[in-house]
């Protein structure tokens, strides 16, 4: 293949553009709001940042067992334990870069070209995109019109005997909901009674508001892990705010976890050793780090949500968990990258457009930055669209006039 040809072949979506407006925009010094983010803006934890000093200190840094250190996988054991009720042993996990990597390298093991994996919409946008890479074929299944959870019946109808897997997130990005405790128990006992995977991207499960329990999957199964189909992706990158720490991990039947071996031993060999030791410290102690974060974010998602509220055409389906809102701007706008564009050049706020996600009509919002600047993005987004609101309004030191409604 030609070059020229690469460049065409792959696209780049319509967020990567809009982000690239955004960073100009920002470089020329425009009071920029981003609500497209997907990484909470807290420190680190302590804990976790002394570990990885201590082992650059030390300044021997080499390769590690390619499934992960074994105190990070054993503390892996411990939290699985704790937080999931369920006893598995060290090797039912493995530990790769990032919850995207040990996402992939799971539909790499578990598809083969033409095998189907179903997509619950609105979906993370890498699903799709993942399953296409691995030669796979995605199967999107579609909420009901003005809801974001598939029936259990349209789930059912969708699969085929080529289906291998189901992936669910829970709670859900880009909506934030989490999804009811009898829909998941159902949908773990189809997966089970059909032999399909389901394949649980829990990377936020304990960012969950009002008083929830994280969602635990294993409650629904009583099948012991080496003989599940339920499959587990977690990683430190939401919990701990530690995106950059590249640390994600599956829990899976031990068979699984040495083909997903054999996979990362031909392709990264292994985690880096400084993220690992950094990810046991905070697995180990950061547990206050965690409800501090969920803290703030509950606080984040209530001051959004009023700020939303305020326009009653945008239509918020409240989040009980992770940082995203997911508001209905159908009544404004059904090209969701159109209104995406639209505000990031009248209001300067970054948002990410529904359709990335799978549903049109809607923006993803991002509450996980300083609240004040969160909800400042919103009473913009209100002023372009919302003809009820003053047509003047401040942006950074400018007092700009609304002169399109
Ligand atoms: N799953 C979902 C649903 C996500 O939103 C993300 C990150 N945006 C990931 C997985 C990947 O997380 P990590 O940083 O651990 O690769």
């Amino acid at each position: 293949m030609r070059l020229s040809q690469l460049a065409t072949s792959i696209p780049p979506s319509a967020t990567v553009k809009l982000n690239a407006t955004a960073r100009l925009l920002k470089q020329q010094g425009e009071p920029v709001i981003h609500m497209g983010v997907g990484e909470p803006q807290n420190q680190a934890p302590e804990a976790a940042i002394q570990a990885g000093i201590e082992v650059l200190q030390k300044g021997y840094i080499k390769y590690a067992p390619t499934p992960g250190l074994p105190g990070l996988r054993n503390a892996i054991v411990q939290y699985t334990e704790e937080v999931y009720g369920r006893p598995i042993a060290p090797d039912n996990v493995i530990v790769s870069v990032g919850a995207k990597h040990a996402l992939f390298n799971l539909l790499y093991a578990l598809l083969d070209p033409g095998d189907e994996a179903i997509i619950l919409a609105p979906y993370w946008v890498s699903y799709p995109e993942m399953v296409r890479m691995v030669r796979g074929r995605p199967v999107i299944v579609n909420p009901p019109p003005g809801e974001y959870l598939p029936t259990l019946e349209a789930i059912e109808r969708a699969v085929t005997p080529a289906t291998r897997l189901i992936i669910v997130n829970n709670p859900n990005n880009p909506s934030g909901l989490t999804y009811p405790e009898e829909f998941i128990a159902s949908l773990v006992d189809f997966c089970e009674r059909r032999q399909i995977f389901y394949l649980s991207d829990d990377i936020y499960h304990q960012l969950v508001f009002d008083g929830q329990q994280p969602p635990n999957v294993y409650q629904y199964t009583s099948r012991p892990v080496n003989d599940s189909y339920v499959l587990v992706i977690n990683g430190i990158s939401k919990l701990f705010g530690m995106t950059g720490f590249r640390v994600g991990w599956v829990v899976a039947p031990k068979p699984i976890v040495d083909v997903l071996t054999t996979i990362q031993s031909q392709s990264t060999t292994c985690n880096p050793v400084v993220d690992q030791v950094a990810a046991e410290a905070a697995l180990r102690e950061a547990k206050e780090d965690v409800v501090r974060l969920r803290t703030y974010l509950e606080e984040n998602r209530n001051a959004v949500l009023v700020e939303l509220a305020a326009t009653p055409a945008i239509k918020t389906p409240k989040p009980g968990g992770a940082f995203y809102c997911f508001p209905d701007f159908s009544a404004f706008q059904q090209d969701s990258v159109a209104l995406s564009s639209f505000l990031l050049e009248k209001a300067l706020v970054v948002t990410v457009p529904g359709k990335e996600f799978g549903l049109e009509g809607h923006l993803r919002l991002s509450f996980c930055g300083p609240r004040e600047e969160m909800i400042e993005g919103v009473r913009r987004i209100r002023w372009a669209l919302d003809p009820a609101t003053p047509p003047e309004i401040v942006i950074g030191n400018k007092t700009v006039v609304r002169d399109w409604l």
